[in-house]
């Protein structure tokens, strides 16, 4: 079954529909674009959608579960990379571990899945930095370790590169797409950017109206290859 299967949801704040009637699934390792204007509820729904709020009418199912909270599958990217300033890089990865509620991990497998996590964002020599002590992009690189330690079944990301410069942006759509193969990550990005939209989604959602709902979808077909890690797959070897 998918990752997510979402039917007949509504959102609103103060009685206010925001979002009215949306359906949507996310398969297994699909990367799913919500795209939609300013205030068209886009980080409204993806709340929602991760367990944050209470829909006022519809269901959410993560891996054929209904869901009534946050789920330890998963993990969430937002804009501002919200590292805590007097923790290092390592210990602002592992922030995430312990709020997973999975499965208790003994020390040598967290050392290693927080390692791991770092090294493929590309900040193995900064382990031991402070938030203070990083550009944007790299805090955003943590913000993206942060949720892959998690070993998510399904990223949450709203919006992540937005305040990021034209080329730092472009260097973490590739990261993002790369690390999501790896990890065999379905993806749900909420952006305003079409470019990054049809760059690494396997499928575009277009929330719009009011209240918002799925107004279009387009499956994107540009060929892509994509790298199959095989038996390298970070997350087994954890
Ligand atoms: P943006 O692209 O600017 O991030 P968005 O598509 O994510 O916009 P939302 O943040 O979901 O839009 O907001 C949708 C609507 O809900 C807006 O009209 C907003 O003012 C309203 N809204 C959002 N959060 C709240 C809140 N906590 N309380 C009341 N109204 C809210
Ligand atoms: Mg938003």
């Amino acid at each position: 079954g998918p990752a997510l299967d979402a039917r007949n949801l509504r959102f609103g704040y103060l009685g206010k529909p925001v979002v009215d009637g949306v359906s949507l699934a996310i398969g297994k390792r699909e990367i799913v674009c919500l795209l939609g204007g300013s205030g068209s509820g886009k980080s409204t729904l993806l709340r929602g959608l991760a367990g944050l709020a209470v829909p006022e009418d519809g269901t959410v199912s993560f891996l054929g579960q209904p869901l009534l909270a946050p789920h330890p599958r998963a993990a969430l990217v937002f804009q501002q990379p919200s590292l805590l300033p007097w923790h290092d890089v390592r210990a602002n990865v592992g922030f995430g571990l312990d709020f997973a509620r999975q499965p208790a991990i003994d020390r040598v497998a967290r050392e290693r899945r927080i390692a791991n996590a770092i090294e493929a964002v590309g900040l193995a020599s900064h382990a031991r930095a402070y938030p203070a002590q990083l550009s944007g992009g790299q805090a955003q690189r943590v913000a993206l370790a942060r949720a892959l330690a998690r070993e998510p079944e399904l990223l949450f990301a709203d919006e992540p590169f937005s305040a990021l410069d034209a080329i730092t942006r472009a260097e973490m759509q590739a990261l993002l797409v790369d690390l999501v193969h790896r990890w065999h990550t379905a993806v749900l990005l909420v952006t305003h950017d079409i470019d990054e939209a049809i760059l690494v989604a396997d499928r575009i959602l277009l929330l719009a109206g009011r209240p918002g709902r799925i107004a279009r979808e387009w499956r994107v077909d540009i060929p892509r290859p994509r790298e199959d890690h095989g038996d390298e797959i970070v997350r087994l070897r954890l």
